[in-house]
């Protein structure tokens, strides 16, 4: 870890974060997606358990209006015929659509294909029962046969509820929390059906006698019990479950209409029907049915409290993808936020500041761009960084100041303060390194040593400030008659060293001749008149080595006070005769004041 960049440790930490947020948003989705099409197939099939139950109430209704017309006098016979024709309608109907929407599993399972075909054939033979019973004159009307056609009816109904519970169950497969709700709506189906029966009975009752009736009678406590136990059931579970106060004033409904009315008039139709006062069947069911309307409306009132909460939890787990996709997208975009507030005040600037301390240690002092988005922490870093480039600054420039002092000290070191010629021991030194430039290791060297006559008196008549002036005024006038590379020293006192380079004999004598001349016309100065004069002594060497040279200033040295002695003011280049001297006019009778150097 520790050899990767900071750059690219914030992005494998940030995409981490962004994978971490995007696994943990899609994990919530995929849950969330997976809940939210649950109960989405849970309302579609809520519409098929609907549809199983309206079946099954429209399979059980359809025996009221059969029940009438087979108990019924050939007067009441086409009014009865015209209503179960109308009931027998909505049953096929209803019939008709169980089977759209049963359609994959009709086809699918041979058990709910056959459970179909049993519907269809069941209640068919139940039809089929009631019209024969109907076709026969009230007089000769079998209650045994009545009591087949009810039954055949009921088993038709029986068949319908097989698919009330497959819808039921596969509703609670997918949505386990309304599984109360299509309990309860089951509980109230069944609830509509057995007090159907119950009607059913008394009608078997009323159509036949003796033994039969009996038995009918026992069938009708059983289905009271029944009914009286689902009742509970619905009344204990439904208002505690649903905590509908419609569901609850429904309850008191079917407590009204059909408990305190349907019901009490069935038992005492069924315990009057011995004393011979009984009403027909077609009277009774037209008294009795009604009552049984709130069942049904209890029951479709839960189913649609059930699709309202199924709908409700559907909504919920919508908004919960859409939250978690929210969140997500927040997160990442704080991460990547958060990666560019970083990359640009931290980690940007850290790489810029390496960049510098790299510059500064390899001497670049230049001001480098501010960096105006560094956190605070960083931006502290970067003044203690201006504050070592001006220490750096300031530690260049004492160091330049040094190299200057010093070589201002090498120089004075080399420098005779007053006439800023070489010192003897600098001329030493500079000759060596003329020796030292040559391969060879000798040169053509001419010595020229001269000396101001008369000095003494000059110092004795006009001070020793003016004997100064005149040994830097003679630096100065006789510095421009020499090449560059010859080296001119005061050798000590009034006595001047001149090391000429790459010079022959007659070079070295014209220049120190030269040298005389041009002294001997200068006007050392004006204020005081002053004139002086020099006497030269001049030695060569073609060949000369640095061991030499030395040799040649004793010789010039030497010439030199041969040329006092000869007169001053003149230049001696040879050991023996005068003819080597070169005479001139003033005769070294010593310095002069301009205009009477002759006189003296
Ligand atoms: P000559 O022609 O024989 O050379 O005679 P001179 O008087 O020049 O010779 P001398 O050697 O007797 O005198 C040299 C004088 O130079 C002695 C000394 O006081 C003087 N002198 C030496 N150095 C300096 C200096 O730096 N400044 C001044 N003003 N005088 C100096
Ligand atoms: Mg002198
Ligand atoms: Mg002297």
């Amino acid at each position: 870890m520790s050899r990767l960049g900071i750059q690219q440790l914030q992005w494998i930490g940030a995409v981490a974060v962004i994978m971490v947020c995007l696994m943990m948003a899609c994990s919530t989705i995929a849950f969330s997606f997976s809940d939210y099409v649950n109960y989405r197939r849970g309302v579609t099939e809520f519409s098929r358990f609907h549809a199983a139950l309206h079946a099954a109430a429209t399979i059980s209704r359809e025996r009221g209006p059969a029940n009438s017309l087979m108990g019924a006098s050939d007067e009441e016979r086409s009014q009865f015929a015209a209503s179960l024709m109308a009931s027998r309608d909505e049953t096929d109907k209803d019939i008709a659509r169980l089977e759209t929407l049963f359609r994959t599993e009709i086809d699918q399972s041979p058990e709910m294909r056959s459970t179909f075909t049993a519907v269809k054939a069941q209640l068919e033979a139940g039809r089929q029962a009631v019209d024969a019973v109907a076709a026969t004159p009230l007089e000769e009307r079998s209650g045994a046969k009545i009591a087949e056609a009810i039954q055949t009816m009921f088993r038709a109904a029986d068949r319908a509820q097989d698919y009330r519970d497959a819808a039921g169950r596969s509703i609670i497969a997918l949505a386990p929390e309304t599984g109360a709700e299509v309990m309860l709506a089951s509980m109230a189906g069944t609830l509509r059906e057995r007090a159907g029966r119950l009607g059913s009975y008394v009608v078997m009752m009323m159509t036949s006698q003796g033994q039969a009736r009996s038995h009918y009678r026992a069938e009708f406590d059983s289905e009271l019990n029944r009914v009286l136990e689902v009742n509970a059931l619905l009344k204990t579970y439904a208002s505690t479950t649903l905590q509908s106060q419609a569901i609850a004033s429904l309850l008191d409904q079917v407590a009204v209409s059909y408990f305190a009315g349907s019901l009490p008039y069935a038992q005492r139709v069924a315990f009057d029907l011995n004393n011979g006062n009984a009403p027909t069947p077609g009277e009774f069911t037209t008294k009795y049915v009604p009552g049984m309307k709130s069942t049904e409306t209890l029951r479709e009132l839960i189913e649609t409290t059930a699709v309202t909460s199924l709908e409700k939890v559907q909504q919920k787990e919508l908004k919960a993808m859409l939250i978690s996709a929210l969140l997500a997208g927040m997160a990442i975009t704080v991460v990547i936020g958060l990666a560019y507030v970083l990359r640009r005040s931290l980690f940007q600037p850290m790489l810029a500041a390496i960049r510098q301390i790299d510059d500064i240690a390899a001497g670049n002092l230049v001001q480098p761009p501010r960096m105006p988005h560094a956190g605070r922490e960083v931006g502290e870093m970067f003044r203690r960084l201006d504050l070592l480039r001006e220490q750096q600054r300031f530690k260049r420039h004492l160091e330049t100041e040094r190299k200057s002092m010093t070589e201002e000290l090498r120089r004075l070191s080399q420098t005779d303060a007053l006439t800023g010629l070489l010192n003897r021991r600098a001329l030493g030194e500079a000759v060596e390194q003329l020796f030292a430039a040559t391969g060879s290791g000798s040169r053509s060297i001419g010595i020229i040593m001269f000396d101001i006559d008369h000095f003494k008196s000059i110092n004795d008549r006009h001070g020793h400030a003016v004997g100064d002036l005149v040994l830097q005024r003679t630096a100065q006038i006789l510095s421009p008659c020499l090449k560059p590379d010859d080296l001119f020293a005061r050798y000590g006192g009034e006595e001047f060293i001149i090391v000429l380079n790459d010079a022959t004999e007659a070079s070295a004598r014209a220049t120190a001749e030269r040298l005389r001349e041009t002294l001997e016309r200068a006007v050392i100065s004006d204020q005081h008149g002053l004139k002086v004069t020099a006497s030269f002594g001049v030695d060569w060497r073609t060949q000369c080595t640095i061991a030499d040279w030395e040799k040649l200033a004793i010789v010039a040295d030497r010439r030199l006070y041969r040329a006092k002695r000869g007169g001053r003011n003149l230049v001696c280049s040879s050991d023996n005769g005068t003819e080597e001297t070169t005479a001139v006019s003033t005769g070294g009778s010593g310095p002069e004041k301009a205009g009477d150097a002759n006189a003296a």
